[in-house]
């Protein structure tokens, strides 16, 4: 059971923190590896003060920040993407088909994303060894969920959540496009082995998640 306060920053396992302190919005997991860091999802605008904050109480600095991985283009996601690429020479990885999303609640332009990387799914991304991206439409067009086998850890962005009571549940049908496509993406993760869970909302799962995961898909 994780012990986890309001507002406070956790080790969730091994590498990953989940960010709360100073920041708004979808979780912010932030991967520290000996080559750098990973930030996964940025939150609203506003948020990167924590971010930056957080960083430097790892003993890090701005320019040890190799990527920013964007799950999704809402604006609790990439809300405060403008401050970050201004001050970090990351790549910038997002699916092209929320690239228009990203446009609207950002404000950026997508060629003013300096070294975006633009992905369709399928990729293989420099992140925990080697995680994998999956393109898991219906959410919005271009929502992507991270996997990665050597750890068994899933990212799911809003792809799959987790309720006040710790169940997993999807993303609310008015924030979502196409409800019936994201439940097709939902049961497509049954084919991967994963144990730790790491959603865009609500507390981690960092054991048992696929047993979990099967359990939910009966219903779905
Ligand atoms: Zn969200
Ligand atoms: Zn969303």
């Amino acid at each position: 059971m994780i012990d986890l306060r309001v507002g406070d920053n956790m080790l969730v396992v091994p590498n990953i923190y989940l960010l709360k302190k100073g920041v708004r919005g979808a979780n912010i997991y932030v991967v520290e590896e000996s080559d750098g860091l990973t930030i996964i999802d940025c939150g609203f605008e506003g948020s990167d003060e924590g971010i930056i904050e957080f960083i430097e109480s790892l003993g890090s600095s701005l320019e040890d920040v190799k990527s920013i991985i964007l799950t999704h283009g809402h604006p609790d996601h990439v809300g405060s993407l403008p401050e970050l690429i201004d001050v970090t020479e990351a790549k910038v990885y997002i699916h092209e088909m929320d690239i228009q999303l990203l446009e609207r609640f950002t404000g950026l332009k997508k060629d003013s994303v300096k070294n975006s990387v633009l992905l369709s799914g399928g990729e293989i991304i420099d992140l925990l060894g080697e995680t994998l991206v999956i393109h898991s439409p219906g959410h919005t067009d271009g929502s992507i969920v991270l996997y990665n086998s050597q750890r068994q850890i899933l990212f799911t962005g809003d792809v799959l959540l987790i309720n006040a009571n710790g169940e997993l549940s999807l993303p609310k049908k008015e924030y979502t496009k196409d409800m019936e496509k994201e439940k097709e993406s939902v049961k497509k993760l049954i084919s991967f082995n994963f144990n730790v869970l790491l959603p865009g909302h609500g507390f981690p799962v960092i054991e048992n998640a696929r047993s979990k995961f099967l359990r939910f898909i009966k219903d779905l």
